[in-house]
């Protein structure tokens, strides 16, 4: 009999432990989690060179790209800054218009992206984009929702470590993790432009991302259409952007805080 009371309330508190990772802010991975999983896509990208060729002998580029991160890095409102890794890497692939973020902040930018945008500020509010995904933890509260009660139930038996080398690995496979919900897409938008507040550029720079993408998706076709299918971009995202700089007061874009012509002679010296 005891027993059965023993399992009637572990299935209840399961049952309320599956609500709770359901709901949107719970996450049962720590924040060394989040780096540990990172270091371990980290590892698994670097080992596979067909699919992600990391950009060799170029630091200049890569460079450029990590500058560009620190000066989003040490707004205010990045608050895991010395907790998540924070690191940068450029993968040489034209055809893949593109960049990602692992849990944990290791950031990938394709030169394919790198080509695509026009001035450095859109560039940064891409990368702000990203660093908002590891910041606000959209992939391991994904993964909570996934994984929610089994991992409890892992917890209590002691297999944790194991379980996050399993999932790493899980993930890995077709990397599903990078296919962003529409609310997690719409929440990082926000986040760039609040990162891009405290810095140089124009805080809702990423817009002349989604205009060229609109622009575009006819003529480039298959790289559009990939980019699209981790970074959904409904027509309600680029309203946000406008109505988050109606809210400001409608700033004004110009030479001095989107950087057009910095940004062409770096585009210039890429390979
Ligand atoms: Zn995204």
């Amino acid at each position: 009999m005891k027993n059965y009371i023993t399992l009637a309330v572990l299935v209840f508190w399961l049952t309320v432990f599956s609500f709770m990772c359901a709901s949107l802010a719970f996450n049962i991975f720590s924040d060394q989690d989040d780096v540990k999983l990172g270091q371990q896509l980290d590892e698994e990208i670097r080992s596979k060179p067909q699919e992600y060729p990391i950009l060799q002998n170029r630091s200049d580029v890569k460079n450029y790209v990590e500058q560009i991160g620190q000066k989003i890095l040490n707004s205010p409102n990045v608050k895991k800054r010395g907790i998540y890794a924070y690191k940068f890497e450029i993968i040489h692939d034209d055809s893949t218009i593109n960049a990602f973020a692992t849990p944990g902040g290791y950031i990938y930018v394709y030169t394919g992206l790198l080509k695509f945008v026009d001035n450095e500020a859109t560039l940064a509010g891409i990368i702000g984009h990203e660093i908002a995904h590891a910041e606000r933890r959209h992939a391991t509260q994904r993964l909570t929702k996934y994984y929610g009660a089994s991992i409890l139930l892992s917890i209590v038996l002691g297999e944790k470590p194991s379980q996050l080398a399993e999932i790493a690995a899980n993930l890995f496979t077709g990397l599903a993790f990078l296919a962003n919900s529409r609310a997690d897409e719409k929440e990082s938008d926000q986040y760039s432009i609040l990162y891009l507040k405290d810095t140089e550029y124009y805080p809702g720079a990423i817009k002349y991302f989604f205009d060229k993408i609109m622009a575009e998706k006819g003529v480039r076709g298959g790289s559009i259409e990939r980019l699209l299918s981790t970074h959904p971009l409904p027509q309600d995202r680029v309203d946000f952007v406008t109505q988050e700089m109606q809210k400001m007061g409608n700033p004004q874009p110009d030479e001095s805080n989107l950087f057009a012509k910095r940004y062409q002679n770096f585009k210039a010296t890429l390979p």
